[in-house]
C-alpha cells in the first residue's frame, strides 16, 4: 500500500519534514495546514519540492468546524473551503480532510450535517477536488466512524467520503468491524499507550507508531482491507517528543512500523520473528588499564579468564553460560566505542535459531546486516546495529558443537571453578531522554520481542521511567530505561556515559545465598542495603525473622508475585557506569524486582 505521514508527526521546517519522509522512503506526506502557514514559500514551492522528491501530496488537513452550522457561520464556512481548494490546487492534492465539528454552535442535526456536505461535496467536485469526513473521539454530536458514514451516506455525493483514524476508533473502543466497502476515502494510523485521562490530551500528545502503544492497530487496519480498501496509509502522530527528535530518525521509525503493521494485518508477508536462545556474549570496550580492573571484577564475581583473541587484544571470561568479552583491540570499533564512552558495553550477541532469517527480518524491517571488519581466519558473526550505534551480533549455534570462540580464540585448559551463575537474566539498558518508543519499535519489530508493561520508578533525584522487551520464550529480557532528570542514577548514567546503553547485567544463579558468599569471599564489592528495607519487607511479606536475616546478611533484596518470588542483589557501580546483578527466580516470578529498584537507587545514590 501507499506509505504517507503527516508532516505533524516530524520535526522542522515544512522542506525539512519533505526530505526526510522522501530519504527514509515515504511515498507521500499529508500537509498540515499550519505548516504551510510558517513556511516562507507559496503552495506552488510546497507541491515542486515534493514532485522533484517523488512524494505525493495525499491529503490537505484539516477542515474544521463545518458541518451543521447556524447561520452566519455556514455561509462563511463554505467562503473559507473555496480558499482552502486553492491551496489544494497549488498544491496538487484533491483530498481534504474534515473533521467532526466541535464547536458548541453546532446543531445536532444529522439532515443538515448531509445537505452540508453535499452542497462541499458539489462544490469541491466542480474543481476535481474530494472531500473526506473523519469522526473526531471529540465531536460535539459526531464520534464514532458508523455515525460519520451514516451522514456521508445520507450526503450521498460521488464527492464525498468517509476518513477513519485508528485512534480515533480504538481510544473509544469502537468496533472497527464493518466498514463500507465503497466509501473509504483514506486510512490513518497511530497508536498509543493506554492511558487515563480525556482523548482529546491524549490524542494531541501521547500518540505513537503502530507497534509502540497498546491499542490494537493491526485488527483495525485488517478490517480496512477486508472492506476492500487499496489507498494509501498514513501515520498522523501528535507526539511531543517524536516533535522534539530529529526528523528522519523518526521518519524511519514512521516507516518500520507502517512496514510491521502492513504485514502484522495480512497484506504483506516479512521473514517472521526468530527463535531467540538468550544471550551469547556481552562485548565491553576497555583500554589495557580498565580491561584489567574489569577483569579482577569479573573474577570476584565467579568468571574465570578462558581464552585469548587469537590476533586481537581481547579477552574472554567465562561462567556457565555467560560469556564476556573484554575488547582492547586499538584502532577497532570497540575502541572508537572506548573513545566515545569509557569503558562500557559495546556489543550484544544473541544465541537464534535461522540467522539468514533473522537477518533477512531485520534488513526488511528497515535494519540492514552491520558488516564489522574481521581478520584472517575469524568468524564473520552477522550484527544489526541497534538504534544507539551499539552492535547486536547474531549467532546460531553450530550442530557439531563448535562455538564462536574455537574459532577466534586461543582457549585455555579448562580449569573453571564450580560456576555461581548459569546465564544472563537480563541486560538493562539507559535511554536518552524521549526515545524509548524508538528503541521498543527496534526490538519489537525487528527481533518480535514484546514489550512489557510500563514501569515508573522514583529514584531518589527523579524518575526513571521502565519498559521491558522480552523474546517469545523469555529467554532474553531487556529493561529499557528513561529519565528526564539529569541526577537519577539513568540520568547520570548517561552524562557520564555520553550516550545510551547497557547499564546492568543481570546474572542469573540456582543460589544466591551461596553466589553472593563466594562473591564475598573472593573480593567483590556488593551494593550495601539498608536495615529499613528489611522491616519493610519482613512485613509486607510475612517472612521469618531468620529469613530476613538471612537477606539483610547477604544484602539481598526481595520481591513476589502471584507465581513466584525474586532474590537479587547488585554489585557496586565499576567506575559509575554499570554494575552487575545476581537474581534468583523461583516459581515462577516473571518481573525485575521494579518494586525495590528505588531502594537500590538510593543506595547508589548513598554510595556516591
Ligand atoms: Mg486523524
Ligand atoms: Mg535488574
Amino acid at each position: 500500500m501507499l506509505k504517507s505521514i503527516a508532516t505533524v508527526s516530524l520535526a522542522g521546517t515544512l522542506p525539512e519534514k519533505l526530505e526526510a519522509a522522501a530519504t527514509i522512503g515515504f511515498d507521500g506526506v499529508e500537509i498540515f495546514e499550519n505548516d504551510l502557514l510558517t513556511f516562507e514559500g507559496t503552495p506552488k514551492d510546497i507541491s515542486d519540492l515534493a514532485n522533484s522528491l517523488g512524494l505525493a501530496i495525499t491529503c490537505f488537513q484539516p477542515f474544521r468546524d463545518f458541518e451543521a452550522m447556524p447561520e452566519p457561520q455556514r455561509t462563511r464556512n463554505f467562503d473559507r473551503a473555496e480558499r482552502k481548494f486553492d491551496v489544494m490546487q497549488a498544491l496538487g492534492t484533491d483530498l481534504l480532510l474534515v473533521c467532526s465539528n466541535v464547536s458548541a454552535a453546532a446543531i445536532d442535526d444529522d439532515a443538515r450535517a448531509a445537505a452540508d456536505f453535499h452542497a462541499l461535496a458539489e462544490r469541491a467536485a466542480r474543481r476535481g477536488l474530494r472531500i473526506g469526513y473523519e469522526a473526531l473521539a471529540w465531536g460535539r454530536h459526531v464520534n464514532r466512524w458508523r455515525h460519520a458514514h451514516k451522514i456521508v451516506e445520507a450526503a450521498d455525493h460521488p464527492n464525498l467520503g468517509l476518513i477513519v483514524d485508528s485512534f480515533h476508533t480504538l481510544c473509544l473502543d469502537d468496533d472497527p468491524a464493518g466498514m463500507p466497502t465503497d466509501k473509504i476515502f483514506f486510512v490513518q494510523l497511530a497508536d498509543a499507550p493506554r492511558l487515563s485521562m480525556d482523548v482529546l490530551s491524549w490524542s494531541r500528545h501521547f500518540r505513537n507508531f503502530p507497534g509502540q502503544g497498546q491499542l490494537p492497530v493491526a485488527g483495525f487496519l485488517r478490517e480496512v482491507l477486508k472492506a476492500g480498501y487499496t489507498g494509501p496509509i498514513s501515520l498522523e502522530i501528535f507526539n511531543d517528543e517524536f516533535r522534539a527528535a530529529p526528523a528522519r530518525l523518526m521518519a524511519r521509525d514512521g516507516l518500520r512500523s507502517l512496514l510491521l503493521v502492513e504485514a502484522e494485518a495480512g497484506a504483506t508477508t516479512l521473514p517472521p520473528p526468530q527463535l531467540f536462545d538468550g544471550v551469547e556474549f556481552l562485548e565491553f570496550a576497555v583500554d589495557d588499564e580498565q580491561g584489567r580492573r574489569l577483569g579482577e571484577t569479573l573474577r570476584g564475581l565467579g568468571f574465570h579468564y578462558a581464552g585469548r583473541h587469537r590476533s586481537k587484544s581481547v579477552d574472554l571470561f567465562r561462567q556457565g553460560r555467560v560469556n564476556l568479552i573484554l575488547n582492547s583491540e586499538p584502532d577497532s570499533a570497540a575502541s572508537e566505542h572506548f573513545q566515545f564512552h569509557g569503558a562500557s558495553v559495546c556489543a550484544m550477541a544473541l544465541r537464534v535459531n535461522d540467522v539468514a532469517s533473522a537477518v533477512a527480518r531485520a534488513t526488511a524491517l528497515l535494519c540492514p546486516e552491520w558488516h564489522e571488519r574481521i581478520g584472517a581466519g575469524e568468524r564473520n558473526i552477522p550484527a544489526v546495529r541497534a538504534p544507539d550505534g551499539t552492535l547486536v551480533y547474531l549467532v546460531q549455534p553450530d550442530p557439531d558443537g563448535r562455538t564462536i570462540y574455537d574459532d577466534d580464540f586461543v582457549l585455555f585448559p579448562d580449569d573453571a571453578p564450580a560456576p555461581l551463575v548459569t546465564s544472563v537474566d537480563h541486560v538493562a539498558q539507559a535511554l536518552p531522554t524521549g526515545r524509548m518508543d524508538n528503541f521498543v519499535l527496534f526490538y519489537h519489530a525487528v527481533f518480535g520481542f514484546s514489550p512489557d508493561q510500563l514501569w515508573e520508578i522514583p529514584d531518589p533525584y527523579g524518575l526513571v521511567r521502565s519498559r521491558t522487551v522480552v523474546s517469545a520464550d523469555q529467554t532474553v529480557r531487556l529493561p529499557l530505561n528513561v529519565s528526564e532528570s539529569r541526577e537519577t542514577a539513568t540520568g547520570r548514567f548517561l552524562t557520564t556515559y555520553a550516550g545510551a546503553g547497557g547499564q546492568h547485567i543481570a546474572l542469573a544463579t540456582d543460589d544466591i545465598l551461596h553466589a553472593v558468599d563466594q562473591a564475598a569471599a573472593r573480593g567483590a564489592r556488593m551494593l550495601t542495603i539498608p536495615a529499613n528495607y528489611y522491616e519493610d519487607i519482613g512485613a509486607k511479606w510475612g517472612l521469618s525473622d531468620e529469613r530476613l536475616d538471612e537477606l539483610r546478611r547477604h544484602n539481598v533484596l526481595y520481591d513476589q508475585d502471584d507465581s513466584g518470588a525474586f532474590l537479587h542483589a547488585y554489585t557496586d557501580t565499576f567506575d559509575g557506569r554499570f554494575f552487575f546483578e545476581y537474581v534468583q527466580r523461583i516459581g515462577g516470578y516473571r518481573q525485575y524486582g521494579a518494586a525495590n529498584a528505588a531502594v537500590r537507587m538510593a543506595a547508589q545514590a548513598q554510595q556516591r
